[in-house]
């Protein structure tokens, strides 16, 4: 791991620790009750926040699957940076060196199946363990994002965009609200934590990957699209995940994250979306060793015994 400067390494572990109150402070809804207010105040944070991660931070500043102007990078990093899940800097430094570059191998930072090779460990470490480990930290913190002076200072108080929506909640609904706040945030977390637990572990595998990559339809549902997971291991690029096969055949299937890209374009904030053709997406089809999707109670068994790799 990276050693990081001392104010670095604190305004970092601020991270974590926000995570850990957001799911402490949930259990205040046990005290104020939830009305309809609340909950579609806490379905709302989810939503928008979600897609801050999903089209925000993923496929435009991670993996450039398009392109938009300055200013809307900046407002959809600072909704990302309310999910309390760490800054875009802190992020792109995990993604492509800590996991596409070396996917269920030595180096990725929170796969199932390295370093516990599957099983209920192998589960909790991608799901969250990773975070409260030296993992934590990334590998290295890249170039591009780190030359935006707003994204990298967006980077370093990452945690001021998640106490502020914290303050926001209260002022809108007192504690009530507060406490739904802390709800969607937890739930967020792991909603988008089982993309690097779930869709590495259960799913179909059509495209031909060099790791265990699934297309993982609960995943995409409670991710708007980030669940079709191995069809984005095959195309990083790709604004669309929403990819699969069937008889050789090319299957376009539910991506919100991608609907909400072609909003932007059609609001001419949004150009470059690279997609990829169908005779791309024939030639990538998984032939060798195909995985099929599991039964649940195979999975429950893989689960508890440690998943087997194919
Ligand atoms: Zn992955
Ligand atoms: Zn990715």
């Amino acid at each position: 791991m990276r050693k990081y400067s001392r104010p670095l390494t604190l305004l970092y572990s601020i991270g974590p620790v926000l995570i850990i109150t957001s799911h402490l402070g949930a259990f205040l809804l046990l005290i104020t009750g939830l009305s309809w207010q609340g909950l579609l105040w806490a379905i709302g944070l989810y939503a928008i926040r979600m897609l801050g991660i999903t089209a925000i931070y993923h496929r435009l500043i991670i993996h450039k699957s398009y392109q938009t102007p300055a200013w809307v990078k900046w407002v959809g990093s600072m909704i990302a940076c309310s999910a309390g899940q760490m800054g875009p800097n802190w992020w792109k430094g995990h993604h492509l060196k800590g996991h596409h570059n070396v996917s269920d191998h030595a180096g990725d930072s929170h796969s199932p199946l390295y370093p516990f090779s599957g099983g209920l460990r192998g589960f909790m470490w991608s799901q969250m363990g990773w975070l409260l480990s030296p993992h934590f930290f990334p590998p290295h913190l890249p170039a591009d994002v780190e030359a935006d002076p707003v994204l990298k200072m967006m980077d370093r108080l990452h945690f001021i965009p998640l106490m502020s929506l914290g303050f926001l909640s209260y002022w809108v609904g007192g504690l009530e609200f507060l406490g739904a706040f802390f709800l969607s945030t937890a739930v967020l977390f792991h909603g988008v934590a089982t993309v690097n637990s779930l869709a590495h572990l259960f799913g179909h595998q059509p495209f031909a990957t060099d790791d265990y990559s699934r297309n993982n339809w609960f995943v995409a549902l409670i991710t708007f699209g980030e669940g079709w997971h191995n069809m984005h291991h095959a195309f990083q690029w790709s604004a669309r995940h929403g990819y699969t096969l069937k008889n050789g055949q090319v299957v376009r299937l539910i991506d919100p994250t991608y609907g909400f890209i072609c909003l932007l374009e059609m609001l001419h904030l949004a150009t470059d979306i690279k997609l990829p053709t169908d005779e791309e997406l024939r030639q990538h089809q998984r032939r060798a060793n195909p995985l099929s999707p599991v039964s649940v109670p195979v999975a429950v068994s893989l689960l508890l015994t440690g998943s087997k790799k194919q």
